[in-house]
């Protein structure tokens, strides 16, 4: 909570105000106290010293009124005479005039002779009053407690000349006095008589209910300077002042000190709202100063939390200050990071050498695009391409892309899109369907000249064309639809082919059937079948040619043409043909083993005749099962032969010396058949099905099996008919000497077990297969 900024400015004002005002406050109430009990020592000073002022009036007057009296003669007869009756009335009398509480006569001896107060004996004045000892024959006044009251006495000599008598005259310390002296000083006064600690009041102005608060625990009373003392409730503050020699009797002096206490509340009150308020205020100051720091800060912060996310269209904060600084930096801060990304996103999207946009950020378009419009793309490839950059060196390479690119700009119809996907791929899109004359159009104006170090060049192009006529789809799927395209028209020749419908289920189909035959060579998916060649001169059967099967567990089950073909493409058919020769040799082991004597020809691929090593790879796997390898026959095309016909023939020959029976399959449909069949080290022409199949009904098929038949006995070759149908057929065949036949019309391709089977009935009667004139 007071992590942030603003707490932390607004908390240091406050505590600061605050030190800052009890300082002060601590300091004006000490002070105002320490005047205040100064005022109050002073006042009780002031009355102490009004006291003793009145009480030395009173000795004065006593004293004079005295005087007089012992200086009286009739009194001074009245004392030699001893006239109890006239002293007393004179001692009352003069002590009436003059007020006096008490009026006395001592013997000098020190004993009472008259009193106006008849219940004091002699031995109450004698604590204050012994005339043999220290009172010598001055008058002399003091004050004394005479019974349960307190005195102010005066006592003078009566001489005659001698020292007769004393007179004593007193005023007693009573109420009225303490009365009287409240009047002069408005302060009010206690009479108390002391014995230690023990204080008995004898009158007081205080209320009397305030008394006992205020007179209880003294201090302890002594001669000494005395200074005052509160009360234990603190409600006065007192001076007490000795009257007597004896420390006996004391007058206290109260200060009220509600006096200066309620100024000094009042001013504390005072002193504490002005600290509320003040406090009040510098909070709301702090608030605003706190918030005057903070807020641009935070308008800042905001700025560079939205400079973070990317956002470019935050306003900068207007300050001023060091803020103002700050956000001047942030502001450059975000042009440049802007500037940056902009760089950086422009490069993420766009191809260096050309300056067109890349394939990630074409494919982003294109999402639009395709979302939007029915439109075509272009896919278009510079032909040879790998050629001229070969021969003339990536610069100049690099220079011609750039060329084309700087065309592909120009040309028209405008492209809607434009991008270079990779190498020599450019990608166009156009919002609308693309026609042949389109494609011719663009094709003429990209093969204008380019140039190249001041010589002009041409290029050609060839386009793959894709125009979408469904609803949107994915880019994805697009982008390979148009490769599709471009591929095909590669594969074609064609200046550009455009897309048909179906053509990427079945490139799919082909990427399926790719990726899965490796696993389908590891598993149970593909097996052997096998076609029996019978042999038309002795009825009998002793050959088949084995036929490789799949059964795709998605697919189903898929031609033979079509995978073996995918395989070549994609370097598999070695692997292919390696399973074929062992699953057959394998077979024909097992069936040796059961007295089946078969010869069982394998296909090969063109593939498989570059392969140098490969008469010894299939000795050895005739080795490992122990077949003779008269068992074996391999079958070749024409077209395999022609690929490399030196290797292939020279592979041949090694076969044929390990004792392999060699056939030239498909026999016919080849180009340039006839010259090379008299170099080929084979046993047998296998005459394609296209000449068997319907050589009943086709005289020219017939002819041709015929010529083909006589040649290739002319060469010392077997010939093998193909694809036989019909009984209608058979004849045929025989009346033109093939040897052997293979087709329908004795069987199908048949798993290992049907074959035997078919096998054993045919062996049984052969000859029922046969025309009766055929035999
Ligand atoms: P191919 O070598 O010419 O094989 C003969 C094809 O003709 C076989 O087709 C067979 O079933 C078919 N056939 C035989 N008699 C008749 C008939 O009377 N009428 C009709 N309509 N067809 C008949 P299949 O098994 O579909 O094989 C097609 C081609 O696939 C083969 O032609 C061969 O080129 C290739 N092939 C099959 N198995 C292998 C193999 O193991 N290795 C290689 N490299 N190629 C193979
Ligand atoms: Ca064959
Ligand atoms: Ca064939």
């Amino acid at each position: 909570m007071f992590d942030s900024l603003r707490s932390r400015l607004i908390l240091t004002l406050l505590s600061l105000l605050t030190v800052l005002a009890i300082a002060s406050g601590l300091a004006t109430l000490t002070t105002m106290k320490q005047d205040s009990q100064q005022q109050a020592e002073q006042a009780l000073q002031v009355a102490a010293n009004v006291l003793l002022q009145a009480l030395e009036n009173r000795a004065t007057q006593l004293s004079n009124s005295v005087r007089l009296l012992a200086s009286d003669y009739g009194f001074r007869r009245a004392i030699a005479t001893a006239e109890q009756e006239t002293i007393l009335s004179v001692l009352d009398n003069h002590g009436s005039r003059v007020d006096a509480a008490l009026a006395v006569l001592f013997a000098p001896d020190g004993q009472l002779l008259a009193s106006t107060n008849p219940a004091l004996k002699s031995s109450d004045f004698s604590p204050f009053f012994d005339p043999t000892q220290s009172r010598s024959a001055a008058a002399f006044s003091d004050i004394q407690r005479l019974g349960d009251e307190s005195f102010q006495l005066v006592l003078v000599p009566v001489r005659a000349p001698q020292v007769i008598a004393w007179i004593g005259m007193g005023f007693q310390l009573d109420q009225q006095l303490a009365e009287q002296i409240k009047g002069i000083t408005g302060l009010d006064i206690s009479f108390t008589s002391a014995q230690g600690r023990n204080h008995s009041s004898r009158n007081s102005t205080l209320a009397s209910h305030l008394q006992p608060a205020v007179l209880t625990a003294l201090p302890e009373l002594n001669a000494g300077q005395q200074s005052p003392f509160s009360s234990p409730d603190e409600q006065y503050l007192s001076l007490a002042l000795p009257l007597d020699q004896h420390h006996a009797l004391w007058a206290l002096l109260h200060y009220p000190t509600e006096r200066w206490q309620s100024s000094y509340q009042q001013i504390r009150q005072q002193l504490l709202t002005i600290f509320g308020v003040s406090l009040a205020l510098a909070f709301i100051l702090a608030l605003v100063i706190a918030r005057s720091i903070t807020q641009p800060l935070n308008r800042l912060t905001q700025f560079a939390t939205a400079i973070t996310k990317g956002e470019s269209k935050v306003r900068l904060p207007e300050a001023t200050g060091e803020v103002g600084v700050l956000s001047q930096t942030l502001s450059q801060m975000q042009q440049a990071v802007q500037q940056r990304e902009e760089q950086l996103v422009h490069q993420a999207r766009h191809d260096h050498l050309t300056g067109l946009k890349n394939r990630t950020y074409a494919e982003q378009e294109l999402q639009q695009l395709l979302s939007q419009y029915h439109c075509s793309l272009i896919l278009l490839n510079i032909k040879n391409f790998r050629h001229i950059n070969d021969s003339l060196g990536f610069t100049s390479g690099d220079s011609l892309l750039q060329q084309v690119a700087e065309r592909l700009k120009l040309v028209k119809p405008v492209a809607s899109l434009l991008a270079r996907l990779g190498g020599d791929e450019f990608l166009m899109a156009y919002p609308r369907p693309f026609q042949d004359s389109d494609a011719l159009i663009l094709k003429m104006q990209l093969q204008q000249d380019y140039h190249l170090d001041g010589s002009a060049l041409s290029l050609s192009f060839v386009l793959g064309i894709y125009c979408i006529e469904a609803d949107s789809q994915p880019v994805s799927d697009a982008l390979r639809r148009l490769d599709i395209a471009l591929s095909r028209a590669k594969q074609l020749q064609e200046q550009y082919s455009f897309y048909q419908q179906g053509q990427d289920e079945h490139h799919q189909r082909r990427l399926t059937i790719l990726r899965d035959l490796p696993t389908a060579l590891q598993s149970n998916q593909l097996f052997v079948v096998y076609q029996p060649k019978v042999d038309l001169k002795q009825y009998r059967c002793h050959a088949a040619e084995a036929l490789i099967r799949w059964s795709h567990p998605e697919l189903g089950f898929i031609p033979p043409d079509e995978f073996i073909q995918l395989a070549e493409h994609a370097g598999l058919i070695n692997q292919v043909t390696d399973w074929m020769l062992s699953a057959v040799i394998r077979q024909l082991a097992l069936w040796r083993s059961q007295g089946i004597e078969l010869k069982v020809a394998v296909n090969l691929s063109a593939h498989d005749l570059n392969n140098p090593s490969l008469p010894e790879h299939i000795a050895a796997i005739l080795q490992q099962h122990q077949l003779p390898t008269k068992a074996l026959a391999l079958e070749v095309t024409e077209g395999a032969v022609m690929k490399d016909p030196k290797q292939v023939i020279h592979i041949l020959h090694q076969l044929r010396q390990m004792g392999i029976e060699l056939a030239i399959d498909d026999f016919g449909t080849g180009q340039s058949s006839l010259a090379y069949l008299k170099q080929l080290p084979v046993h047998e022409v296998k005459i394609d099905r296209a000449f068997v199949k319907d050589i009943e009904n086709n005289y020219q098929d017939e002819l041709i099996v015929s010529a083909t038949a006589q040649l290739a006995h002319g060469l010392g070759l077997k010939v093998t008919a193909e694809g036989l149908e019909n009984k209608a057929g058979l004849s045929i065949l025989r009346q033109h000497q093939c040897d052997t036949v293979q087709g329908y019309f004795f069987s199908k391709p048949l798993t290992a077990e049907q074959f035997s089977s078919w096998l054993g009935s045919f062996s049984l009667q052969p000859k029922q297969w046969f025309a009766p004139e055929d035999l």
